[in-house]
């Protein structure tokens, strides 16, 4: 079976972010919660070979930051409000914001590593190198 392959980075980034193979978009990318399969059950494309290591986590504490901010200064500002219930609210926000970006951030990284030939991946078929002619 030929693989459907991504046209662009984007797909392949929006196929990982969505827990699909970013080769064929076909099976699931991952095992269980942030565990990759090691080889597409469809188009065979060994995951083993990603090196995402910690950076998924700091885009997921990144993005949850920016968004948890702007709350944090409207729960606090509402002078009705107990803050030990601020607090109750902010920390359970965050944290289920995290854990839910947790395994789209790394199937996105796994995504971009793949595409761009990054870690064990080799160079993408038909992919021109850089001063290659
Ligand atoms: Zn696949």
């Amino acid at each position: 079976m030929t693989p459907d392959l991504p046209q662009t980075v984007w797909a392949a980034m929006r196929r990982g972010f969505t827990g699909k193979c970013p080769r064929c978009g076909g099976a699931r990318l991952f095992a269980r919660f942030l565990k990759p399969v090691d080889r597409c059950p469809l188009c065979a494309q060994d995951w083993t070979l990603h090196a995402a290591d910690d950076f998924p986590p700091y885009v997921a504490i990144i993005i949850t930051g920016h968004v948890m901010a702007p709350v944090m200064i409207v729960l606090g500002s509402a002078t009705a409000i107990p803050m030990w219930v601020t607090v109750v609210i902010a920390v359970t926000l965050a944290v289920v914001m995290l854990m839910n970006l947790l395994q789209p951030a790394k199937g996105a990284i796994i995504a971009l590593q793949w595409w761009m030939g990054m870690a064990g991946f080799a160079p993408r078929p038909g992919k021109v190198e850089a001063g290659v002619e």
